[in-house]
Formats: structure tokens, C-alpha cells, sequence
């Protein structure tokens, strides 16, 4: 079985800064981790190619440092790992990111399942995964808690917000997982070191049978017009007093409003 896990390299914050001038996120001073989703796929990905047997590529647009993510995953126990990097691919949106990352897909060729994370931690818009199975013409289930395989047969179990849905699916098709699909590996030292010393497959614009005005900002339909934090602002009602008198004090206020 071959499967292909699309990572994508986000900043190791919960805050995740905005340049005001150009819109972009801020990566310059914050350390980058793997997707945390997408640390779920690459572990489904490399449990399946154990029990079945076959190979895990792992693949990435980003910049240069996006190679760090890959090694990771190439600790976690990927066979291979690509990254798509050009200048060209810069300020892609959703659509034109999952342009290319089909475009590389298909370049791969050969292939059974796509993984993705459910969403990014940065861009946080979940449409890269359904664009990438649009793009390819292939079935995608999203939110993916469980999988079984029977030859080209896929059953997925979904979680949707208050119950469970299984689907059934052909392959080749993309899956994106949530988190509670499984507990990603922590890879030790050992196979660390010997993920720096594997290649990286590198691929620009001149490896890709794209075109370039469906790529970064001019094949970027979209626009980010204005990005700002929410407000922090506390609203309400401060009580003043013995916690015993706030507490009447506010179920007295509840009571007079009919909330309770
Ligand atoms: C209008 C607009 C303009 C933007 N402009 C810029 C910009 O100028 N500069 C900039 O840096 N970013 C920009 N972005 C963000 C960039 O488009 C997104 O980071 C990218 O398209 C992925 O979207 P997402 O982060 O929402 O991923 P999601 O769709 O939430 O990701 C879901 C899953 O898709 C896969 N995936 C997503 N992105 C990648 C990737 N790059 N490589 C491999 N797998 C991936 C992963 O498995 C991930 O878990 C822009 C976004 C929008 C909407």
C-alpha cells in the first residue's frame, strides 16, 4: 500500500502573529513544529504500510525550513519525504496551495490513500484537503476517527459533533484524521539521527507540470483584506464583596433576568 501524508511545517504557538502590513503570518522568532493533526496522519500512515506493508511519502509545501518537518516525520518512520519549494509558490491560498500539492501528487503517480490533518494550527481554513481530492478527481472522507481496509475497499468511521458516521469509499482516496484517531509515535534520538542522514527530495516549479499563473499569488483568488486579534476585554459584571454575598448576588441577578 502506498500512501502519501501532506504536512504542513506551523509555528509552535497558540498565537500565531500577523504582519499588518502584508497580512502573513509572522514566522521570524518562533519555533516550527509539524501540524499537530498532521502528526496523527503521518501515524496512521506508518501503522497501516506496518500491517500491510508498503511505503509512506511524505510531502510538504513550504519554504526551505519546511525540511525540518519532513525529517520529523521521517523519524516517526516515513520511508520518503519531498518538499515543494519555490519562490513562486509564495502567498498561495488555499486553492492555488492545493494545486500544487495535486500537481506533486501526481507526479508521485503511484499512490492508494492521501492523509491529511483535519486543519492547519496557522491557517486554520481545513480547504486544503478537500481541494487536493477535488484537483485529483478522487473520493475524500474528512474527520476521520477509524479506518478499515478490505483490498480497495476504505471504511472510515467519521466523528461529527454528536455522533459517529461510517462511510465506505474506494481507493485511491484522501482521508483527513482528527486527533483522537490515534497517539502519534515520539520518535527517540536514535531514529532521529538517522532521519538527518536520509534524503530530502526537492522540487521547485521546473520539477512541477504547473502552471505558473495558477500558483502563489497570482492563482490566489483570495485575498486576506484584514487580520486582527479579538478582544481581550473582560465584559460583564464585577461583584464586589465576601464570595458567600457574590455568590447570592449573582444568583439573586441570574433569578431577576429568568436565566435560571
Ligand atoms: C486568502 C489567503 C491568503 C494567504 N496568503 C498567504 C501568504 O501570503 N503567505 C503565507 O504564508 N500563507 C498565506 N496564506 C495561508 C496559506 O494559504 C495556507 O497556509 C495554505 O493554503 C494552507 O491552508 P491552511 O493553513 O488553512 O491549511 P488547512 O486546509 O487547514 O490544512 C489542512 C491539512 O492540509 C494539509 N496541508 C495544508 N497546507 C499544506 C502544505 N503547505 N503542505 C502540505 N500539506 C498541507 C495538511 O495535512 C493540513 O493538516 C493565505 C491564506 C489565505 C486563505
Amino acid at each position: 500500500m502506498n500512501i502519501i501524508v501532506c504536512i504542513k511545517q506551523v509555528p509552535d504557538t497558540s498565537e500565531v502573529r500577523i504582519d499588518p502590513e502584508t497580512n502573513t503570518i509572522i514566522r521570524e522568532g518562533v519555533p516550527s513544529i509539524i501540524n499537530p493533526f498532521d502528526e496523527n496522519a503521518i501515524e496512521e500512515a506508518v501503522g497501516l504500510v506496518e500491517e500491510h506493508g508498503g511505503k509512506v511519502t511524505v510531502i510538504s509545501m513550504g519554504p526551505p525550513q519546511a525540511e525540518a518537518a519532513l525529517r520529523e516525520a521521517l523519524a516517526m518512520g516515513a520511508d520518503e519525504a519531498i518538499l515543494v519549494s519555490d519562490r513562486c509558490f509564495a502567498a498561495s491560498d488555499t486553492l492555488a496551495t492545493s494545486y500544487v500539492l495535486s500537481t506533486a501528487i501526481r507526479t508521485i503517480g503511484d499512490y492508494d490513500l492521501i492523509f491529511c490533518g483535519k486543519q492547519a494550527f496557522d491557517g486554520d481554513t481545513a480547504q486544503v484537503p478537500p481541494g487536493i481530492a477535488e484537483q485529483l478527481g478522487i473520493p475524500q472522507v474528512t474527520f476521520a476517527i477509524g479506518l478499515e481496509i478490505d483490498g480497495r475497499k476504505l471504511r472510515v468511521r467519521r466523528m461529527l459533533e454528536s455522533e459517529f458516521e461510517v462511510v465506505e469509499v474506494r481507493t485511491p482516496a484522501l482521508v483527513s484524521v482528527v486527533k483522537q484517531i490515534n497517539e502519534p509515535r515520539r520518535p527517540g534520538i536514535k531514529a532521529k539521527l538517522a532521519a538527518k542522514k536520509k534524503d530530502v527530495t526537492m522540487w521547485d516549479s521546473t520539477c512541477l507540470d504547473v502552471e505558473a499563473c495558477l500558483c502563489g499569488l497570482d492563482g490566489s483568488p483570495t485575498r486576506v483584506v484584514r487580520t486582527f486579534a479579538p478582544s481581550r476585554e473582560i465584559q460583564g459584571e464585577k461583584f464586589e464583596g465576601e464570595p458567600g454575598e457574590c455568590a447570592v448576588a449573582v444568583v439573586e441577578r441570574l433569578i431577576g433576568e429568568k436565566i435560571i
